[in-house]
């Protein structure tokens, strides 16, 4: 059996604060403003996951008025959303996602991403692709003021 699920995450930036991306502290002048630490892919990613599995979304999990969650490492909530999903008995065949930033240039960093992702969600590198577009200058994500993330994940289970 497999279950495709789709999540989309938006963040606004703002002057300082960190942009954290897939777990991976990525310099830029500007941070992401969240309740959490504003990892938008790993956001993205969680919502797909829990979309697929059919187990709700990641406001109902992780709402962002729990203030034990204020400034939360999202690699926290990705982990425990696989430990969720393997209770489930679902296994992970691949993630993609696409990530609309206009700054920073995201390819030098792709390869710390994806393994960070690939360790804490306990899969093959080669099985999660993120893929960083520009929004050609146009809406918030193409004047730098926020960034987007669109992700696919397919689930299985026997
Ligand atoms: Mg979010």
């Amino acid at each position: 059996m497999t279950r495709v699920g789709i999540g989309y995450d938006l963040h606004r930036l703002d002057v300082g604060g960190k942009f954290i991306l897939g777990g991976v502290d990525i310099p830029h002048d500007k941070g992401f403003v969240a309740h959490s630490d504003g990892d938008v892919l790993a956001h993205a990613i969680i919502d797909a996951l829990l979309g697929a599995a059919g187990l709700g979304n990641i406001g109902q999990r992780f709402p962002d008025t729990d203030p034990a969650l204020k400034g939360v490492d999202s690699m926290l909530l990705l982990t425990q959303t696989m430990e969720l999903l393997r209770g489930a008995g679902w296994s992970v065949v691949n993630v993609d996602a696409v990530v609309v930033a206009e700054r920073p240039k995201l390819n030098p960093h792709l390869e710390a991403v994806t393994r960070r992702l690939a360790e804490v969600m306990w899969l093959d590198r080669c099985l999660i692709s993120v893929k960083p577009k520009t929004s050609e200058g146009v809406n918030a994500e193409g004047r730098g003021e926020a960034v987007s993330v669109q992700a696919v994940v397919l689930l299985a289970k026997d």
